[in-house]
């Protein structure tokens, strides 16, 4: 079998809500959390018995993964591994919070197969912190880090966010330094966006962020400063030392197949896009939801885009049996003397500054 799948794991608990975040999750104590376990190590046994496919890579994000403590998510992985046909060489993160992450047994986490940490810190500086309802410290985070290094682990990732509240070049830049100095070898940097009916949504008229300009020149400097510091972009929002860029994710950006199991997880696989209500109850009754025929060109298109390696000719003409649409590539060529993508004879690409726009020039692309 040569085709493999990644494996998304949802653990919808945190300690409390961040007032910007719309991802499932919710607070629960420890009854909850082993009940979850339970449920989660059933649906685990439940989907192997359908997916004889290798698994390449497994994410357990949430939420806040961490939550559940070491000895929990290395059942959860067992499980995994006892039941998939799991890769010897997978990749396999999980998610930590600063605030739990100071005190899990790493140790365990390490012998137990994880290989990449993912740690959402978001900044380093403390208002930013508080004013993004984050319930951890910069040396909580920096903590993690340093725990997480001596038990083994090597590849590890902090999340950064651009457009806080306040937040301007220097104190951006401060936070891009606190990452360097921890020695991480993968940087995510999100743009906050305001979701529909989160506290942030409620709140938006009294929120002093930055304007839709102030928040580009953020996101160029934060591409620059994170290039010249030897984190090499490889999509709209990631950055990596080289061989580090998260695997897992990549899958998706390339329109691979993956399988999410729990409440709001979304899978892809045999061609369709399906996914599991935002409620535990539906997730516990095996309940998912049609979404669409997944992998047809125009998603192909937009997923690829995403990545600096961009939209490869060559796999065009692989995946779909002809040349990439002339209109397209006459298009391209607009907006590459315009500065917003690049072009050559193997690919197209974004440039940082589209994939500012990059959403309203796919719009016309396809
Ligand atoms: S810790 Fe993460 S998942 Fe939980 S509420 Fe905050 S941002 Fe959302």
């Amino acid at each position: 079998m040569d085709k493999s799948l990644g494996l998304y794991i949802h653990i919808p608990f945190c300690k409390s809500k961040c007032p910007y975040c719309d991802f499932f999750s919710s607070k629960a104590d420890e009854i909850a959390l082993e009940e979850y376990t339970i449920i989660l190590l059933n649906k685990i046994k439940l989907w192997s018995m359908k997916i004889p496919e290798n698994i390449s890579t497994i994410y357990v994000g949430g939420g806040t993964p961490s939550i559940l403590g070491a000895e929990r998510l290395c059942r959860i992985l067992k499980s995994v591994k006892d039941n998939f046909n799991v890769l010897n060489n997978a990749e396999i993160t999980v998610e930590v919070n600063p605030d739990t992450g100071k005190n899990i047994n790493f140790n365990c986490l390490c012998s137990a197969g994880y290989n990449r940490l993912s740690i959402g810190m978001q900044s380093s500086v403390e208002a930013e912190l508080k004013s993004l309802g984050r319930i951890h410290t910069a040396e909580d985070a920096s903590l993690t880090v340093q725990h997480a290094k001596n038990s083994g682990f090597d590849n590890i990732s902090l999340d950064l966010m651009i457009g806080i509240p306040h937040q301007t070049a220097q104190s951006l830049e401060q936070s891009i330094k606190f990452c360097f100095d921890c020695g991480v070898t993968h940087i995510s940097s999100y743009i906050l966006k305001i979701e529909p009916e989160t506290k942030f949504d409620k709140i938006k008229d009294k929120l002093v962020l930055p304007d839709d300009d102030e928040q580009a020149k953020l996101y160029l400097y934060a591409v620059d400063l994170l290039e010249k510091s030897g984190y090499k972009q490889y999509e709209i929002s990631n950055f990596a030392k080289k061989g580090y860029e998260s695997k897992h994710n990549i899958n998706y950006w390339n329109c691979g197949e993956y399988i999410g199991i729990g409440p709001s997880a979304h899978s892809f696989y045999r061609g369709k896009r399906f996914y599991y209500n935002r409620n535990t109850k539906d997730f516990e009754n095996n309940k998912t939801v049609f979404d669409c025929f997944g992998g047809t060109e125009e998603e192909f298109i937009m997923l690829s885009l995403r990545l600096k390696s961009g939209l490869q000719f060559d796999e065009y003409r692989k995946r779909f049996g002809k040349e990439l649409p002339r209109f397209i590539t006459d298009k391209v060529k607009t907006y590459a003397k315009l500065g917003f993508m690049q072009m050559d004879e193997k690919k197209i690409n974004f440039t940082p500054k589209g994939y500012l726009v990059s959403n309203t020039i796919i719009s016309e692309l396809i």
